[in-house]
């Protein structure tokens, strides 16, 4: 289970400062009176960025293990927040998303690259919607991360996301929030693009 470690950290400062030994979680998510024997369990590797660990906790009586994901990083998806809302930008920023598509992965067929663009729309764009339903703050807005940059007035929206949607991480899709993909599509009834 994915759980949230609120720093405002960039991913390179996380690595850096190797970050994950400072993740604490005070009480058990499943046991929050306390009682069971949760302990930390390590860390766990991702590939990117390079060096990037993630803290882990265990609880042996409700036979789970607890990963905290810093706010820089995507959830369920390589890489960071920041590298996904970069994608989302060129989108927007391109005149259709066969050219968003070449700009952004020249390393893959364009079919692949279409699809890997939409995956990351689709999955943001769903969280989105969720938040606007959910937020009173985001009432006015439509699911797109420009509006989002519009009413905080940011660059960039979704790490700092993570924060305002902290109540709703288990239930919101990855890469924001920390729902396994194919668990959100079955509650949804909905295939990606
Ligand atoms: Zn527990």
């Amino acid at each position: 289970m994915q759980l949230r470690y609120e720093t405002n950290l960039s991913a390179e400062e996380y690595v850096r400062q190797k970050a994950w030994k400072f993740a604490e979680l005070g009480s058990c998510p499943l046991h929050p009176g306390g009682g069971c024997s949760l302990a930390r369990h390590g860390t766990y590797s991702r590939k990117f960025p390079e060096g990037t660990k993630i803290a882990r906790w265990y609880c042996r009586e409700g036979r789970t293990t607890f990963g905290l994901l810093p706010d820089c990083l995507a959830a369920r998806l390589p890489g960071t927040l920041l590298e996904i809302e970069v994608v989302l930008n060129t989108v927007r920023d391109s005149t259709s998303q066969e050219k968003a598509a070449d700009k952004l992965r020249e390393d893959i067929e364009l079919i692949g690259a279409l699809r890997w663009i939409r995956h990351r729309i689709f999955l943001v764009r769903a969280a989105l919607a969720i938040l606007i339903e959910r937020l009173p703050a985001f009432q006015k807005c439509t699911p797109t991360v420009s509006c989002f940059q519009e009413i905080l007035g940011l660059q960039f929206v979704l790490p700092v996301l993570r924060g305002y949607a902290h109540e709703h991480l288990q239930m919101l899709p990855a890469p924001l929030g920390f729902c396994p993909k194919k668990r959100f599509q079955h509650k949804m009834g909905t295939d990606p693009p």
